[in-house]
């Protein structure tokens, strides 16, 4: 019999384009998602898929969805104006939810896979950032709410994969973007899309010199699954290691766009990373993975995408 997996946050972006994956490979997908960031445009495409079941809910909120062989646990605000908006939901669906998730996991006997994130490693002292450096998080700045929340859940998950011997793993994913990135969610890339095609201003925080390292998401399905089927838990960096400053990557957007957007200068957000690139010699060793998608290519395929999602704002206004 096929698989039956667990997502949680299906309606996200990340999470959705994992269900698709999932499906395309044959298996059974029960999406849950609250709905408080995702939303179900990322699921409609899949409505009458015979494999695919949706349920609303919020995993904070202990719940049964059946026998299921794998949980992949992708629920979370992720932007950071949303999780400054949902500062105490980001806190509890990180703790709570992630619990009652892995207790799932535990009662069938099902592997477990949590999305953790480079925000682990704060604002770091070491670079690129290597998986066992502990890194420089501000306890109690307004980053904190999702730093401090993915770094209790990775405690969370080491926990029940040690006391209850849970088959858990742990993805520390680094900035990534690609078609179903919320056009209003605040991030960088799509910001940038967004603004360049409206030609309005391009708004850099700071000065623009500080770093990422952006992934394209189909490459970081693909690291993703092969972690999922893999014997390591401890913590694998999935991201791109080629590091772009916020100024190279809105050159690179005008570029895509031909958009004759200016740059507007805003102040940077507190705590706002000064750089981050992934180490990913280990992902490469462990799984065989690397990025195939330069930033450029990703931007271009990300293009259509940002283009609708303009069109779609103009019929409605
Ligand atoms: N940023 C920016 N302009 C924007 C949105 C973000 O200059 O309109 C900067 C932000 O200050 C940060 C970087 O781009 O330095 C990446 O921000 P994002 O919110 O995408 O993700 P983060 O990596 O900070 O979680």
């Amino acid at each position: 019999m096929a698989m039956r997996v667990l997502v949680t946050g299906a309606a996200g972006f990340l999470g959705s384009h994992l269900t698709d994956r999932l499906l395309g490979e044959g298996l059974t997908v029960v999406g849950v998602d609250n709905l408080s960031t995702g939303g179900p445009e990322n699921l409609a495409h899949l409505a009458g898929e015979p494999r695919f079941r949706f349920e609303q809910r919020d995993i904070c909120q202990p719940f049964d969805p059946g026998p299921v062989d794998y949980v992949f646990n992708f629920a979370s605000p992720a932007s950071p104006p949303e999780y400054f908006r949902l500062a105490i939901e980001t806190l509890r669906v990180g703790s709570v939810g992630t619990e009652n998730t892995l207790e799932i996991a535990a009662r069938y006997g099902a592997g477990f896979l949590h999305a953790s994130t480079s925000e682990c490693y704060g604002d770091p002292l070491q670079h690129p950032q290597t998986e066992d450096y502990w890194g420089n998080v501000n306890p109690i700045g307004p980053r904190s709410v999702y730093d401090e929340a993915k770094r209790y859940a990775e405690a969370l998950v080491m926990a029940y994969h040690r006391s209850r011997g849970v088959d858990t793993h742990l993805v520390r994913i680094f900035n990534t973007y690609g078609p179903r990135l919320h056009p209003g969610d605040g991030r960088v890339i799509s910001n940038f899309m967004m603004q360049a095609l409206r030609g309005q201003p391009l708004t850099v925080y700071g000065d623009g010199n500080q770093t990422r390292s952006f992934c394209y998401v189909d490459d970081l399905i693909e690291g993703i699954l092969r972690l999922s089927r893999s014997a390591e838990h401890l913590p694998v960096n999935l991201g791109n290691p080629v590091e772009f400053t916020i100024l190279e990557c809105a050159q690179a957007v005008l570029e895509i766009t031909g958009s004759k957007s200016e740059l507007r200068f805003e102040p940077l957000p507190q705590d706002d990373p000064a750089r981050r690139r992934p180490d990913i010699a280990k992902a490469r060793t462990l799984l065989g993975w690397e990025p195939r998608i330069a930033l450029q290519e990703g931007l271009a395929k990300s293009l259509p995408y940002f283009k609708s999602k303009l069109a779609a704002q103009i019929a409605t206004p």
